[in-house]
């Protein structure tokens, strides 16, 4: 039985990508691409896909890679409130 959170997650995340977020966790796929996610470059990554669930690729995509780990941060605390 999942709470009404875990519910507007999951219907977040089909609405946003047309796929289950937690069957993509779950499954370590990525939500965003449907990839395996599988190699994250450290423990942020690996972090944010267990929230997520965006592989390495999109993160980068959406964050705009390594070097831009501080807008990272900014940007999950903007975004995670939907999510956690
Ligand atoms: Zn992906």
């Amino acid at each position: 039985m999942m709470s009404e959170l875990d519910k507007f997650k999951e219907e977040s995340a089909m609405s946003l990508f047309g796929r289950s977020r937690l069957l993509a966790i779950a499954g370590n796929s990525c939500v965003k691409c449907g990839e395996s996610a599988a190699d994250f470059r450290d423990e942020i990554s690996k972090k944010e896909f267990g929230i997520s669930g965006f592989c390495q690729v999109c993160q980068d995509d959406i964050f705009g890679g390594s070097d831009q780990d501080d807008l990272k941060d900014e940007i999950l605390d903007q975004v995670h409130p939907i999510f956690e």
